[in-house]
């Protein structure tokens, strides 16, 4: 978990590789149906654009369709859900129906200059439609809002791992390897 522009789609790669698992990315999902047009592209277009959550209904079902996949029997990371109480919740019942726990969040973070810095190199780069400056500080705002407070509970619940998104990629990687290791 963690801001936009953290590091996190980046960060999942290199844990997914170091693990040979899946790194699964709601947002990567959403963006490949709304280039190739599906209905659950349309769906949460219109969202996205705005820079809002896709309705929790839908990203649930997405999530869970997922991790019932084979790939994902040896475990996963996942990167950009839960970003809500709700789904908090609705993952606790995904697992517990999957009968598997989670061993750890990684959150990642950083300086908002820093994060609104990367994203503007980002948008040049990938011309991402919700990279514009509206887009972006509206999610930062839904992340503090919806998604930072539940670093606490997952806190209280001693899965926490926190991590420096600032610095060099390799190093961050490292240390996060290190961090969930050293558990
Ligand atoms: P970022 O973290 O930079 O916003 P993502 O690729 O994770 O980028 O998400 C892009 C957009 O996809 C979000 O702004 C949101 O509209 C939608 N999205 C991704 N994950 C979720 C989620 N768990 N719940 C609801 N919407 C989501």
């Amino acid at each position: 978990m963690g801001p936009q522009g953290v590091g996190k789609g980046t960060q999942a790669a290199k844990l997914a590789e170091h693990y040979s698992i899946p790194a699964i990315s709601t947002g990567d999902i959403f963006r490949f149906n709304l280039k190739n047009m599906t209905e659950l592209g349309k769906e949460a277009g219109a969202f996205i654009e705005k820079g809002e959550l896709v309705p929790d209904e839908l990203t649930n079902r997405i999530v869970e369709d997922r991790l019932g996949q084979d790939d994902a029997a040896q475990g996963w990371i996942l990167d950009g859900f839960p970003r809500n109480a709700s789904q908090v919740t609705a993952l606790d019942a995904m697992l517990e129906k999957l009968g598997v726990s989670l061993d750890a969040v990684v959150a990642l973070d950083a300086d908002r200059s820093v994060l609104m810095d990367r994203m503007e190199k980002r948008a040049q780069i990938e011309g991402r439609s919700d990279d514009t400056p509206e887009v972006i500080a509206k999610r930062l705002d839904v992340y503090a809002t919806e998604t930072e407070p539940l670093l606490a509970s997952y806190e209280q619940r001693g899965k926490l791992v926190r991590v420096n998104g600032v610095g060099d990629i390799e190093e961050i990687a490292q240390a996060i390897v290190t961090a969930l290791e050293s558990r």
